[in-house]
């Protein structure tokens, strides 16, 4: 145990610091070694932390300026936060330290931006005998579950629309990467009222507690979509609203016009940022077949050129998968895939060692019918096809029931749109990589989720609609 920022960890609960019913390790991916324990949530513990959201609800919702203020101060104290909590986010989490800061930095700017979000009320019809006004309503407490590839930004994509609609929230970061997201429930209970956002953690079946609770009317999941599907199964036997950010494999299209030197770095950085652990990263990508020997070995090239190592090093770019099941995970595919005949271009292997490294792979010669090919690695693992002719790329794309993102890569941005246009997914991207901002929406189509977060859309999904119908002759 040492004595940094979140190695005691406790939890948030009606603005009190608690400590668990029991503890749990969590692991240092660059070493497999504990670097921390967190709290174990009892039941009775999760509903005090519902019953505190539900009480302190009613006064939150009341004050816009005064939630407007705490929202700017919380964000405030998480830009300050960021030295302090980098280095812990890296060492539960594995990303080299500058994105492990960066991600706490950029996060705030959901706070501050949905602190001056407003919904305004509006009146749709007039009729001689009657007027109706549309408004909005908090939904009351959300229970919010976020998974472990990038902890701080998901969380706040759920509490800072949810605290800007007047809801309270219960938060449950993954059990793999609780740390940094609790001591961020400590630091913004010094700008947040008690029990507005409260942060607890534990192993299953905590999250499946936090579904069927009674109390939130609002379920905000994100995660892979095996627990999404559960998650929605279990929140409809309460009629609660859910959103769900699955799962994706997103493709990415290079057309035959693209200037392949140009597409290189940008490609590669939509693959294998964050150790390719992103959601809507490039998971597969398609290119011409004149085009395909010198995009495979320029790829390969350049994630030989990657340095992987520990967060912690300085000039590392790629740090380990932030579990070994993860890491495990991404080797069974490259090996199946080899054993299938695919070659591979670069890297391959898993690293010596204890901790969760893989090495940058990117494999050729790969087909449909690959589960790397088919299905989600979310790892460091690149496949690349060819194709003939581009209806038959466009069709093998969306031939999949995921639907997050996907890019295209040309020169010529009518060609590169019209292909966007085709592809069916929640987001698409042209000649660039992902970089969420907190005013456009974010979610998937299929099976990649239901519903969006960032945007005016997120803050409509922590209320209800209220209509109010005026008969003649009131005033
Ligand atoms: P996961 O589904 O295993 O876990 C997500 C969260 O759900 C964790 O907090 C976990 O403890 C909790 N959980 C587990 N079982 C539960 C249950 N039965 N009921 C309620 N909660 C439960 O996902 P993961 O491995 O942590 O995350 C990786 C996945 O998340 C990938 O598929 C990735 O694509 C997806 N993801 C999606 C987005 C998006 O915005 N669409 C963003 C990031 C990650």
């Amino acid at each position: 145990m040492t004595d940094s920022v979140t190695s005691d960890s406790v939890m948030t609960i009606d603005g009190e610091a608690v400590t668990g019913e029991g503890a749990f390790d969590v692991l240092d991916p660059a070493t497999g070694a504990p670097m921390g324990s967190a709290p174990q949530c009892s039941p009775a513990q999760l509903d005090r932390a519902m019953r505190s959201a539900q009480r302190a609800q009613k006064s939150w919702a009341l004050d816009h300026e005064a939630r407007r203020k705490a929202m700017h101060e919380a964000a405030e104290i998480m830009r300050n936060s960021a030295p302090e909590l980098g280095p812990e986010f890296t060492r539960e989490h594995g990303a080299p330290v500058q994105h492990a800061v960066g991600q706490i930095i950029i996060s705030a700017a959901w706070l501050d931006y949905f602190a001056d979000l407003e919904l305004p009320a509006s009146t749709v019809r007039t009729l001689p005998d009657r007027t109706i006004e549309i408004s909005r309503r908090p939904i009351g407490v959300a229970a919010a579950i976020t998974p472990w590839n990038a902890p701080i930004l998901l969380a706040v994509w759920k509490i800072a629309p949810a605290l800007a609609a007047g809801a309270t929230m219960v938060l449950k970061p993954s059990p793999h990467t609780p740390l940094t997201t609790l001591a961020l429930g400590r630091l913004l209970s010094a700008a947040l009222p008690p029990g507005v956002l409260n942060v607890i953690s534990g192993l299953e079946p905590l999250g499946q507690q936090l579904v069927s609770h009674p109390v939130p009317r609002k379920i905000a999941f994100t995660g892979s979509i095996p627990t999404g599907k559960a998650v929605g199964v279990a929140a409809a036997h309460d009629l609660k609203r859910v959103t769900l950010e699955l799962g994706g494999n997103d493709a990415a299209i290079v057309l035959d016009d693209a200037d392949i030197d140009a597409v290189v770095e940008p490609l590669f950085q939509s693959a294998f940022a964050n150790s390719g652990q992103i959601c809507e990263a490039t998971k597969r990508v398609y290119v011409p077949e004149r085009l395909y020997r010198r995009l495979l070995d320029a790829l390969a090239d350049r994630a030989r050129a990657a340095r992987v190592g520990s967060g912690l090093e300085p000039g590392v770019e790629m740090g380990p998968l932030t579990t070994d099941f993860q890491r495990d995970h991404v080797e069974d595919l490259v090996q199946e895939a080899r054993a299938a005949g695919a070659t591979i271009a670069a890297g391959g292997n898993r690293l010596p060692g204890d901790g969760y490294f893989f090495e940058p792979t990117v494999l050729g010669n790969v087909r449909e019918g690959t589960r790397i090919v088919d299905e989600e690695q979310f790892g460091p693992a690149l496949p690349v096809l060819a194709y003939k002719d581009l209806d038959e790329a466009v069709e093998r794309a969306n031939a999949t029931m995921y639907g997050l993102s996907g890019s295209v890569w040309s020169t010529d941005l009518q060609r590169a749109r019209s292909v966007a246009a085709r592809l069916e997914t929640g987001r698409v991207k042209i000649n660039t990589f992902g970089l969420p901002s907190p005013d456009a929406p974010f979610g998937g189509v299929k099976w990649s989720g239901v519903g969006v977060e960032n945007g005016p859309w997120a803050l409509e999904a922590y209320t209800d609609l209220h209509v109010t119908e005026i008969g003649v002759g009131s005033h």
